[in-house]
């Protein structure tokens, strides 16, 4: 038998990304299984969008308004196992608890901790001593877990013990953790800053990849949804040429860090507010051009064979006139049609 989030699930076709319909398929898939999920694919690309966009199928519950979100009619905390508790209407949002990976975060951020002065006084097994860490709060719902690839080994065997055998270990004491949860990680594969996964952590979850947009119609679209209108007119032609100019930086055999769909949305929102500053009602191709520095430059990085020959604001601007002049791109803005 189906439950009424699973057909939800069924039904979305989670209308809040454009395109990326493979992803969509094994997300529903693996929701479906209620299998844990890491969600890999570049920065910018939507990840965190389609995460929230599951959190709004879930149907809406009412909970306990406890810091572990129990079910009432099976409360898993010791407070709500010894008292009746005030309920709350959870939906959406509130389902979503989100959690930033990173090298600092320690366990105890996330499963929680046991105050040692009341240890002492109620007993260190006790309610009253331990503070529970932001997983609790999950219960019943999603915990968005961002860059996971980015906490450290120790916090990975941590999460290890909880999604595997339902066990929280703190300092020396270990706890039952009946939460049930459905676990959406991401990870970005260009990023080296970060610790390898090892293959037991890995071997719990589904990998679902996510990419840059297929097509620029596609882009296009996002760029014009998600980024601001400043109330001036963007030539649909030069909207397609600013577009296409970071989708050909994708390619670019030079680069080892690649300008995103954020890296289009930005050239979208700043040539608007260069017009604007110049006293115009339309964006032209200088408008564009006076953006790119700003917001490309830190957006990609250089392969050594070419780092120690140029910097990246010059390398982009060289690349943007290069692309604008073989696409004559400075004729583009006369032509008709509005990018509403
Ligand atoms: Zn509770």
């Amino acid at each position: 038998m189906l439950d009424e989030f699973s057909n939800q699930v069924i039904k979305t076709d989670f209308s809040k990304i454009y395109g990326q319909s493979e992803l969509k398929h094994d997300l529903k898939s693996a929701l479906l299984a209620r299998r844990h999920v890491i969600i890999v694919g570049p920065p910018g690309a939507g990840k965190t969008t389609i995460a929230k966009n599951v959190a709004d199928l879930m149907p809406k519950r009412v909970l306990n308004d406890c810091n572990f979100h129990c079910d009432p009619k099976n409360p898993v905390c010791p407070e709500c196992k010894t008292k009746s508790m005030e309920t709350k209407e959870f939906e959406g949002d509130d389902l979503f608890i989100r959690v930033q990976g990173s090298p600092d975060l320690t366990a105890e951020d996330l499963l929680g901790d046991i105050d040692p002065i009341k240890a002492l006084k109620y007993g260190p097994l006790s309610v009253e001593a331990f503070t529970p860490g932001k997983i609790f709060r999950a219960n019943n719902g999603i915990l968005f877990f961002d860059e996971v690839n980015r906490c450290s080994e120790k916090l990975q065997n941590a999460m290890l013990q909880v999604l595997q055998e339902k066990k929280v270990t703190i300092g020396s004491y270990e706890f039952d953790f009946d939460a049930d949860f459905i676990f959406i990680g991401t990870m970005n594969p260009e990023d080296e800053s970060t610790e390898t996964l090892s293959h037991v952590f890995l071997d719990i979850f589904d990998l679902i990849y996510m990419n840059y947009p297929k097509k620029i119609t596609t882009e296009m679209n996002i760029v014009k949804t998600y980024g601001n209108k400043l109330g001036v007119e963007f030539p649909v032609k030069l909207l397609h040429h600013t577009v296409e100019f970071v989708r050909e930086l994708r390619d670019d055999k030079d680069l080892e860090k690649h300008p995103g769909v954020r890296a289009s949305i930005g050239l979208y929102e700043r040539a608007q507010s260069n017009a604007i500053l110049r006293g115009s009602e339309k964006v032209s191709y200088e408008d564009i051009h006076k953006a790119v520095q700003s917001v490309i430059s830190h957006r990609i990085k250089l392969k050594p064979s070419v780092k120690y020959l140029t910097s990246p604001t010059d390398y982009i601007k060289e690349k943007f006139e290069t692309y604008a002049k073989v696409n004559d791109m400075s004729n583009s803005e006369n032509e008709e049609g509005d990018a509403p």
